[in-house]
């Protein structure tokens, strides 16, 4: 019983290990939200990072005109 029960915590576990989508960092992180939904190890950090330089990448093409 207790068995399984960690079995299954094991393996849920490893479904939420994920590499971070910062390509720089590809850091392996657990990921904590309760939808799984987080992509970066750090979202004040990489999270930060990608949402920045998407933000400049785009500023220098609207100004690249
Ligand atoms: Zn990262």
């Amino acid at each position: 019983m207790l068995a399984a029960a960690s079995d299954v915590a094991l393996r849920g576990s490893w479904m939420r290990l994920k590499a971070c989508r910062n390509p720089p960092c590809h850091l392996g992180f657990y990921d904590r939200t309760r939808n799984s939904s987080a992509a970066y190890c750090s979202p004040n950090r990489c999270g930060a990072q990608v949402a920045m330089r998407a933000y400049r990448s785009r500023k220098a093409k609207e100004e690249g005109r």
